[in-house]
């Protein structure tokens, strides 16, 4: 990634956006950063470079892509934050004030309660939602470096991302992120399990990409007929959550069936149970297995319908009432495109059912 290439990613989502002050922010950051290096022993530049990148991903607004480049100026360099405030503006200085402060702190606690009043106290310290996306960036980059690191760093950051971030982006719907942040965890927290998985996942990879195309054709060949139209996609499962599975139901890997998650996206809920309706009527449900988060939506404003087939795929659909998704109007994320560009008519829906092909999509919520 090059900052000429970070800014064109910007652009792509914001075009009238004042992107100068990233290339300010690219600067000043390169100046203060000069001569350090990460532990991988490239220029440390390249990491707030990738982190405004993956910010970017998320398309959030310029000042979150510009304190992307100056996340750790204060932290890990001579520049004071009023040196960052008096050349970027409060705005900016309040967002790498807010990122690093939570940098200082130290999540050790194992245990699921304290690692629940560590998440909510990072919520309620951020105040600025953006600055928990921009931490969340920043430990996606380093969980993707973090074999540079010595062993018992790398199981303290995996477990601390297992234990804090990870759930973290689950709350706030980042499903690619959590997926992104769950995998590396496994990766160092149990590398055996983690490379077994990969291996089978591999060798089973163009038996589950025919069965994926086969299942999505039925599924748009269906719905069409029921005259429901529908944005359908299918992806595997991510390979935490194989292991999680594995483990809930101590099964092994050749055991597990339903590895794939498939997504319906419709515009009014009306269209989501039509379409729930649709897929009853042809893949047999898994008895107990359906949750109409429509009905009852979860705390973070989540709404779909999650519904599980045996050996076929689980089908899920989902909602977001245009009106409570993205959680504050000034972030916009990937877990949400369609209901965050405000094309929704106030109070309809974004509604699907099944899931999808690549973790940059929404979040979803198969099992
Ligand atoms: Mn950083």
């Amino acid at each position: 990634m090059t900052i000429g290439e970070l800014i064109e990613r910007v652009r792509s989502y914001t075009p009238s956006a004042p992107v100068e002050v990233i290339q300010r922010a690219y600067e000043f950051s390169a100046g203060v950063h000069k001569g350090q290096r990460r532990a991988s022993g490239e220029p440390y530049l390249t990491h707030p470079l990738q982190v405004a990148g993956i910010i970017a991903d998320l398309r959030l607004d310029v000042p979150s892509v510009a304190t992307g480049l100056l996340h750790d100026t204060v932290e890990d360099t001579l520049a004071t934050l009023a040196q960052v405030e008096e050349r970027f503006g409060p705005e900016i200085a309040g967002l790498v004030d807010g990122v690093t402060k939570i940098g200082q702190i130290n999540f050790t606690s194992r245990e699921e309660k304290q690692a629940e009043n560590f998440r909510k106290m990072l919520l309620a310290m951020a105040r600025d939602i953006r600055v928990i996306l921009i931490k969340l960036a920043d430990r996606t980059h380093n969980m993707r470096t973090l074999g540079h690191l010595p062993p018992e760093r790398q199981v303290d950051i995996a477990q601390e991302t297992l234990d804090i971030y990870a759930p973290l982006a689950h709350r706030l719907g980042i499903y690619w992120i959590k997926s992104d942040l769950e995998d590396n965890a496994l990766r160092f927290l149990h590398p055996e399990v983690y490379y077994q998985l990969k291996r089978s996942v591999a060798k089973r990879k163009a038996e589950r990409e025919k069965y994926i195309k086969e299942v999505l054709s039925a599924l748009l060949k269906k719905l069409a007929e029921a005259e429901v139209e529908a944005e359908v996609t299918g992806r595997p499962k991510h390979f935490y959550s194989i292991y999680q599975k594995m483990q809930a139901q101590n099964l092994l890997y050749d055991q597990i069936y339903d590895l794939v998650a498939f997504r319906v996206v419709l515009d009014t809920v009306g269209e989501c149970y039509e379409a729930l309706g649709v897929v009853h009527a042809n893949w047999k449900p898994v008895p107990g297995r359906f949750k109409d988060y429509i009905a009852l939506p979860k705390a973070n404003g989540y709404q779909s319908l999650h519904a599980w087939r045996s050996r076929a795929a689980p089908a899920t659909c989902t909602a977001w009432p245009s009106t409570a998704w993205p959680p504050t109007g000034a972030t916009r994320s990937r877990a949400a495109p369609r209901a965050a560009t405000g094309s929704a008519s106030p109070g309809s829906a974004r509604c699907s059912s099944g899931s999808s092909s690549s973790r940059t999509r929404r979040s979803s919520c198969a099992r």
